[in-house]
């Protein structure tokens, strides 16, 4: 039955009386040095919350390579891959991208989310079941759902677990997925303890580094160059290219066979129009930098490390993270809202990440950090941070 408009506003009602309706700002403009964000309210705050970790979104050469192939290949693919949409550039990007992973090939999708709804549908099926760590992003599980495998959910980050589920049904389970870096937590798969319990139950491990690559391992390979781990040990590598890429997109990088399995099946792959090929041409330009210039990698991690000291003299709740994802648990949605409000007020966007996001209870600020900001700015985060987590402690005293 159609649910009538009342019901929808009785619906979005409640969602703001539990503090959880969301809200979207519009943001007029960025200034890239500062990253600083203009809001359409002519507020200006320094960005902490984008996945612009490398700081390459607005870098010039990203730009100069998407106009220089729309002048040739066009805006848009007009088609889908398999019927006209799939040009050269399509072809170098995943030939470089497969490259850069170690793998036999690399296929190109619109988005991460698609990436992952096409990995899980086409390894797991009806009659099947699918291991995914219980903070894996919604993409995995989406994709695991639409496969109609059954789902199981191990302990977060608890490789035991998974072997322990795997054990309980060991002839239809056939999958094990997991971020590679949190995105809400910031933290690290075990993945050396997962491949071994994947290669054990003979399960396809399917990794998502969505945050990973071009940030972590020395030459940006992502977690597996962090553990020091190949194709064997992990068959299936997804990667999405709007974060450190400053582009956007996604790929799913393996053996030959998967990527032409994909081809053959992955419905997120047939019936969508391509990635426009300056999109493309741009995360050429990225991928490029990220593997001449390890600078921005080294940046970025002094920073991490600089603001970690800093609010933790600040006597700020620090979650262990060592990637440039820094969450700050405060509990409740409320609490978590005042905090994003207090910091906007003194300059900075941090945006608060609620329920269904985050379990329920772990409503937090989500801190992400960038190779373009400044030492300047981080500090005087931290110094906000110690005096907005303070504030939250005294009101859920007097509460
Ligand atoms: N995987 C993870 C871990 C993510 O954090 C995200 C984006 N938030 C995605 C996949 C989806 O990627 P995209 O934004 O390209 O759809």
């Amino acid at each position: 039955m159609r649910r009538a408009a009342p019901a929808l506003e009785a619906a979005l009602a409640q969602l703001e009386a539990a503090q959880l309706r969301r809200t979207r700002v519009t943001v007029r403009q960025r200034a890239d040095a500062a990253r600083t964000l203009t809001l359409a309210d002519g507020r200006e705050l320094v960005d902490f919350s984008s996945n612009d970790y490398l700081g390459l979104a607005r870098h010039p050469a990203l730009a100069r390579a998407m106009s220089a192939c729309a002048a040739g290949a066009g805006a848009g693919s007009g088609a889908s891959h398999l019927i006209t949409g799939h040009g050269a550039e399509h072809d170098r990007l995943e030939e470089e991208l497969a490259e850069f992973t170690h793998r036999e090939r690399a296929l190109l999708f619109s988005t991460g989310y698609m990436a992952n709804l096409a990995v899980m549908t086409a390894l797991a099926g009806r009659g099947e079941r699918a291991l995914l760590d219980r903070l894996c992003h919604a993409s995995l599980i989406d994709g695991a759902r639409l496969s109609g495998a059954t789902l199981a959910r191990y302990r977060h980050a608890d490789a035991g677990d998974a072997a322990r589920l795997a054990e309980a049904d060991p002839g239809h389970t056939v999958l094990l997925a997991t971020d590679g870096v949190f995105s809400m937590d910031g933290d690290l798969a075990p993945l050396p303890a997962l491949a071994r319990c994947a290669r054990a139950h003979d399960l396809w491990l399917v990794v998502d580094d969505a945050h990973g690559l071009g940030v972590i391992g020395a030459s940006g390979g992502g977690v597996l160059e962090h553990y020091g781990l190949g194709s064997e040990a992990v068959p299936v590598l997804v990667g999405t290219l709007g974060k450190a890429f400053g582009s956007f997109g996604a790929f799913v990088a393996g053996s030959a066979a998967l990527i032409e399995f994909l081809i053959q099946k992955a419905r997120t792959y047939l019936y969508t129009t391509a990635l426009p090929q300056p999109v493309a041409a741009a995360t050429r330009a990225a991928l490029a930098l990220i593997r001449q210039e390890s600078g921005r990698r080294e940046r970025l991690a002094a920073l991490i490390a600089r603001f970690r000291a800093a609010a933790a003299a600040a006597a700020v709740p620090l979650a262990p993270s060592a990637t440039p994802i820094q969450p700050i648990v405060l509990g409740s949605a409320a609490a978590a809202l005042a905090a994003q409000r207090q910091l906007a007020a003194a300059g900075f966007w941090v945006v608060a990440i609620r329920p269904p996001t985050v379990p329920p209870g772990s409503a937090r600020l989500r801190v992400t950090l960038s190779a373009a900001h400044t030492e300047a700015q981080v500090d005087a985060l931290a110094e906000q941070l110690g005096s907005a987590c303070r504030a939250a402690r005294s009101a859920a005293r007097s509460a």
